[in-house]
Formats: C-alpha cells, sequence, structure tokens
C-alpha cells in the first residue's frame, strides 16, 4: 500500500490531488452520482429478473381479488 499514488476506482486514471478522499478522479467525481445510480439501477434490474415473475404473479392475484 502507498498514499503517494491513487487510482481511480472508475477509470483507472491516477489521481494526483494527494488531498483526495474518494478515490475517484475529478472526471469520475462528477459523474460518480451517475455512477452509483446506474449501478444500483442494474441491481434493480438483476433483482427483478430473479423475484420479477414471482413479484409479478403475486402482484396479479392481488389485483384479482
Ligand atoms: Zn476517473
Amino acid at each position: 500500500m502507498s498514499d503517494t499514488e491513487k487510482i481511480c476506482k472508475t477509470c483507472g486514471r491516477i489521481i494526483t490531488n494527494p488531498n483526495n478522499k474518494t478515490g475517484l478522479c475529478p472526471k469520475c467525481q462528477k459523474t460518480g452520482n451517475n455512477i452509483f445510480g446506474v449501478a444500483s439501477a442494474a441491481g434493480l434490474i438483476v433483482l427483478g429478473k430473479k423475484f420479477g415473475p414471482k413479484i409479478i404473479k403475486g402482484a396479479i392475484k392481488i389485483i384479482k381479488r
């Protein structure tokens, strides 16, 4: 481990700012929120594919009542 060279978690660029605490380069810091949003959305899609049919069937049962 070295504190002298940090690499951006997202794009792999070397972060030159030693005060950087986010682990993201300035460019990715700006888009970081979007990336996390996309990641969580992708997670929801995966969950939806896994549990979607059951949930949809359950919802249909509730609607039919
Ligand atoms: Zn980056």
